[in-house]
């Protein structure tokens, strides 16, 4: 009786979908999509080596019950992010307050007042919802919001700097994480970059002696990744300002992060704010919302009442502007700044990078003994010290120091059991993304708020394959 089940032994497609399974396939994604899956099933049995017996109905719907719930698994999936870098880019930056998620998740049900006023029942602008804090947090006369920084620079270079030069160091023509390159927005803006002074050093002289009639404005781009060290000259803000002002075109300062509070009350080096960069002459300052700042992505031109309505008004903005999801977010997310007392407690990137390192260490300390068990055969588990990095160019040089739960694998090529386990990590139904540095693996524990389903992840692990 072993003879290879003949093709036409496969139960029709009809059969498939009267089984038990089939119908729940088809009640739960619909009657095409589960017989595509069921044809392709069956494809794949017809192709393959011939089997002892032919599937049953209920096999082959479960090999398409199984495809299918794999095709409607979310491409982009909630992660737990471990790297050690709190801003991560690749992982979407900053994590919104839980009172944005909320007022994100009212945008999205509901009809709102995006651009409708409730007072005459006219047409309102949809800026309008966070100007006014703007105004308040920082002290500029006007702000505008748009995409991302990237959109921001490229709306004020194209606002006021089109045809024109655009004056800026050596020192900060910043390329940041592979897709904007400062050099390249300017161009698809049409203003001309205009260098001045050296990688290392640039002085007031020679922005002076670049500064003409074709000069469009003055720019400053925060070294947001990088820092030049050793024999170095940087021109300060107030100078910039200065002889923008004598040249009565705009100075521009790209902060980059743009933090709105000073850091160093939560213990963290201290960054130029908005506020001072506004104070040292800035005529407009553009800036981030999931950087330093803890919101959702957006950009944001902030500065003199006039410059900042040219911008407002350049038919960009239109290509440019928020949605009100992010709008709602944004609001929220300023709303805890004017209580700069609870704001480490309420705002996840500032809690993050607040998070003292005896605090790390005793969490990693609470978890090694379930870290350990979680490991393969031969592994050595250990709680050992680390550095967080801010990330997405804030504070470049500066490191957290933190607490990391590692592990070594035995032998002497190490490299390839690293990746696998890093892999294995990955494929938890919560992923979970650390880093391999020295021959270990590296789970710095600053960002890890969801201690109870990463713990229960970890006694999963140990029983899943290599
Ligand atoms: C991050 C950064 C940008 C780009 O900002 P996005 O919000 O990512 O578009 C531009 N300039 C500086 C100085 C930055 O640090």
């Amino acid at each position: 009786m072993d003879t290879p089940a003949p093709s036409r032994a496969l139960p029709s497609v009809d059969r498939v979908l009267r089984s038990d399974l089939g119908r729940l396939a088809v009640a739960t994604f619909g009657r095409a999509e589960a017989g595509d899956a069921i044809r392709d099933a069956l494809a794949v049995w017809r192709a393959g080596p011939p089997t002892p017996r032919a599937p049953s109905p209920d096999d082959v719907a479960a090999r398409a019950m199984a495809r299918l719930e794999a095709r409607a698994a979310p491409s982009q999936r909630r992660v737990i992010n471990l790297t050690g870098t709190v801003l991560h880019t690749n992982l979407g930056r900053a994590q919104l307050p839980e009172e944005a998620v909320e007022a994100v998740v009212t945008a999205m049900r509901h009809p709102t007042t995006l651009e409708f006023s409730l007072e005459n029942g006219g047409r309102g602008e949809r800026d309008d919802h966070v100007r006014g804090l703007i105004r308040e947090l920082t002290g500029a006369e006007d702000a505008c919001l748009v995409n991302n920084n990237a959109a921001a620079l490229l709306l004020v270079l194209a606002t006021h700097a089109k045809g024109k030069e655009c004056v800026v160091s050596r020192g900060e023509l910043i390329e940041i994480g592979g897709s904007f390159r400062l050099p390249e927005i300017m161009a698809r803006s049409g203003a001309k970059l205009r260098e001045v002074g050296t990688t290392n050093r640039t002085h007031a002289r020679d922005f002076e002696e670049a500064i003409g009639p074709r000069t469009g404005l003055i720019l400053k781009a925060h070294t947001s990744n990088y820092a030049i060290q050793g024999f170095t000259a940087e021109t300060q803000p107030g100078e910039l300002a200065a002889l923008a002002r004598r040249a009565g075109v705009p100075f521009v300062d790209d902060l980059g992060s743009g933090s709105l509070v000073d850091l160093s009350r939560y213990g963290l080096a201290r960054e130029r704010t908005v506020r001072d960069a506004l104070a040292a002459g800035a005529d407009l300052v553009t800036f981030s919302g999931d950087k330093l700042l803890g919101g959702p992505q957006c950009g944001f031109v902030v500065g003199r009442a006039d410059l900042v309505r040219a911008c407002a008004r350049n038919p960009l903005k239109r290509a440019l502007r928020l949605d009100k999801l992010r709008l709602a977010a944004l609001e929220a997310t300023l709303k805890l700044y004017r209580d700069p007392d609870r704001l480490a407690g309420r705002l996840p990137t500032l809690r993050f990078l607040s998070r003292a390192e005896p605090d790390i260490r005793a969490q990693a300390d609470r978890l090694l003994e379930a870290w350990r068990a979680a490991l393969p055969e031969g592994w050595t588990a250990e709680v050992a010290a680390c550095a967080s990095q801010i990330g997405s160019g804030a504070l470049p040089v500066d490191t957290l120091p933190s607490a990391a739960l590692v592990a070594s694998p035995p032998g002497r090529r190490k490299g390839h059991a690293l990746a696998d386990f890093a892999t294995r990590l990955r494929g938890l139904p919560v992923p979970v993304i650390g880093r391999v540095k020295d021959d270990r693996f590296w789970l710095d524990l600053r960002c890890l708020d969801d201690e109870e389903t990463f713990a229960a992840q970890l006694a999963s692990l140990r029983g899943g394959a290599a």
